[in-house]
Formats: structure tokens, C-alpha cells, sequence
């Protein structure tokens, strides 16, 4: 076993059970040919445990291979490998209440590659780890800097996809608001650099009224699961949602900002900081929107409410 780095979803503990045999020269090591999903797992009362629309995940991953020029698993694939991650981990999803099972299904280029090119053979695993909250601010609301010297993504590049290398360039950013005391970067569009693209890790929400604005998708934010049933649950729930170009000046003119995805579920922003600007909402509170979105979104996710869209897959350990 090897200790993992720790990062904020893994706790102390964690270790992968057993390392992967690697050729120095494959894709992933040397041309970052490489794409990962995040995904859930929440314990039911009942000891079930319920998976969140796994389908989306592996029709990511599917246009994520495409564009990194590697073979795709179809669908039934990919959920039915997750499926049994899960249950050979079962011990390891947290009981009801206490923080769920993070998936990382990972694909790779493993093969040796010299020049550019597409690897010659690809490895598919996934592993698991016990999470609880993602910031270090729990549940509390997050402090986001805007960021207006570097990008994770341009026009045709890959930030549409979940490739590794969109992490590596949200790293150095991500360090030094860190370093400062804010909880992660928020991105603006590279041709314009005013309008909003997404967090390293969550997609972005903006409240105004019964109106909620989130960023299009256009190749250069990821096209988020949380993002999508957040639009749904908005709508459901009589709110209008828009998806458009989200000018950084609106977060000035904002009622409330919070953040979605797998590992942040729905984080209400507290407050955040654009050049020598600040603006805060909430008053150290969750705004009402987020507060019922995330109330929403997670009892439907733990299986405490109907799951009228289908979107969870329940599993029955033996
Ligand atoms: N944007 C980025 C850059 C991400 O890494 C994630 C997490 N996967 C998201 C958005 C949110 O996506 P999802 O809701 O599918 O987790």
C-alpha cells in the first residue's frame, strides 16, 4: 500500500490497497493521455446504497475518449465495473448520515508512446475512498478569488472533458488563493476575460430573484451531472434557469452564488474577490436558494425522498 497524498475528500487514513505496474514511457506519463470521472456512492437506511445517475458518467467518459483520441467502454461497461467496485468496498460506504463512497473510475493511455501519439494500449480501473465534506469549510459557505492571469481552458482545447491535464493547469492558480485564504479560483472565459466559466472542481450558479444563471456549456467548462440536475430541480421547484454567457460583473448585482458537483454537491459562496473587489453574500449563511437545492438534491441522492426522475441506481449487498 502507498499513502495518497492528503487532499480535503480523503481523509488521513486512506490508502490505495496495491500499486499499478507503469511503462515510463506511456501516454499518460508523458503526454497526459488520461480522463477520470467522479462519482458517489450513499449508504440507504435500509443498508442498500444507491448510485447517482451512473449513465452520465460513463456517456462523459465516452466523448472524454474521443477527444483524447482513446477507445471508450460502453455504457453497460463501465456501470456494471462501478457496480462491483462498489460492492467489493462495501464495507467501506459510510453509514447514512456520515459522508458517502468517492469512485474514481480512471482511463489511460498505458501504452509506451516515443512521439506524439495516441498510446498503444489503455488501462481502465477504478478505486474508491470514504469522503465527507470537499472544502474544509464543511457545509459553511466558500470564499471564491476570480482569477485574471491564467486559464484552465481555451476555445478547442480540452476543458470540455474530464482529462487530467485541465488539473494540472488549475494547480499553481489554485495554490496560491489558497495560500491567501480563499477556498479555490473561479475562471473567466479566455477570449473576453469577463465572463464566467467554471471552479477548478464545481460548476457555478448565479441567484438574482426567482432567476438562476449558470455559464452555457461550450467546450470549455465541464459539462457537469450536478450541474444538469440542479438546472431540473431548479425548474421543478418554479425557479427559471438560464443558460448563458454570465458576466463577472453580475456577481456584484447577485442575491446569492454557490458552486455544484459530485465531490462539493451544492456549496453556497460566501463571498468572492475580483481584482481589488469584494462582495459577500449571505452573511456567513447558505443562502435560501442553495439550501434548498442542496436539501433537495442530497435527500433524493441518500434515497429520503421519491425518485421520480430514476435517477439513482440502488445496490443490494449480499
Ligand atoms: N467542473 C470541473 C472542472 C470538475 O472537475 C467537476 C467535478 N467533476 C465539475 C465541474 C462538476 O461535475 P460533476 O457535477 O459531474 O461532478
Amino acid at each position: 500500500p502507498s499513502p495518497i497524498r492528503r487532499c480535503a475528500p480523503l481523509s488521513d487514513t486512506f490508502r490505495v490497497s496495491g500499486n499499478i505496474e507503469l511503462n515510463p514511457a506511456s501516454g499518460v506519463l508523458n503526454l497526459g493521455q488520461g480522463l477520470f470521472e467522479g462519482m458517489k456512492a450513499y449508504r440507504k437506511q435500509d443498508g442498500n446504497i444507491l448510485l447517482f445517475r451512473p449513465e452520465e458518467n460513463a456517456l462523459r467518459m465516452r466523448s472524454g475518449a474521443e477527444r483524447m483520441c482513446m477507445p471508450s467502454l460502453t455504457v453497460e461497461q463501465f456501470v456494471e465495473a462501478v457496480k462491483a467496485t462498489v460492492l467489493a468496498n462495501k464495507r467501506w460506504v459510510p453509514p447514512p448520515g456520515k459522508g458517502s463512497l468517492y469512485i474514481r473510475p480512471l482511463l489511460m493511455g498505458s501504452g509506451a508512446v516515443l512521439g506524439v501519439a495516441p498510446a498503444p494500449e489503455y488501462t481502465f480501473l477504478i478505486y474508491v475512498s470514504p469522503v465527507g465534506n470537499y472544502f474544509k469549510e464543511g457545509l459553511a459557505p466558500i470564499n471564491l478569488i476570480v482569477e485574471h492571469e491564467s486559464h484552465r481552458a481555451t476555445p478547442g482545447g480540452t476543458g470540455g472533458v474530464k482529462t487530467i491535464g485541465n488539473y494540472a493547469a488549475v494547480l499553481k492558480a489554485q495554490s496560491a488563493a489558497k495560500a491567501k485564504g480563499y477556498s479555490d479560483v473561479l475562471y473567466l472565459d479566455c477570449v473576453h476575460k469577463k465572463y464566467l466559466e467554471e471552479v477548478s472542481s464545481c460548476n457555478i450558479f448565479v441567484v438574482k430573484g426567482d432567476v438562476i444563471s449558470t455559464p452555457a456549456i461550450k467546450g470549455t467548462i465541464l459539462p457537469g451531472i450536478t450541474r444538469k440536475s440542479i438546472i431540473d430541480v431548479a425548474c421543478s421547484q418554479g425557479f427559471q434557469v438560464e443558460e448563458r454567457a454570465v458576466d463577472v460583473d453580475e456577481l456584484f448585482e447577485a442575491d446569492e452564488v454557490f458552486c455544484t458537483g459530485t465531490a462539493v454537491v451544492v456549496s453556497p459562496v460566501g463571498s468572492i474577490t475580483y481584482l481589488d473587489k469584494r462582495v459577500s453574500y449571505g452573511e456567513g449563511s447558505s443562502g435560501a436558494v442553495s439550501q434548498k437545492l442542496y436539501s433537495v438534491l442530497t435527500r433524493l441522492q441518500m434515497g429520503l425522498i421519491e425518485d421520480k426522475m430514476d435517477w439513482t441506481m440502488e445496490l443490494k449487498p449480499a
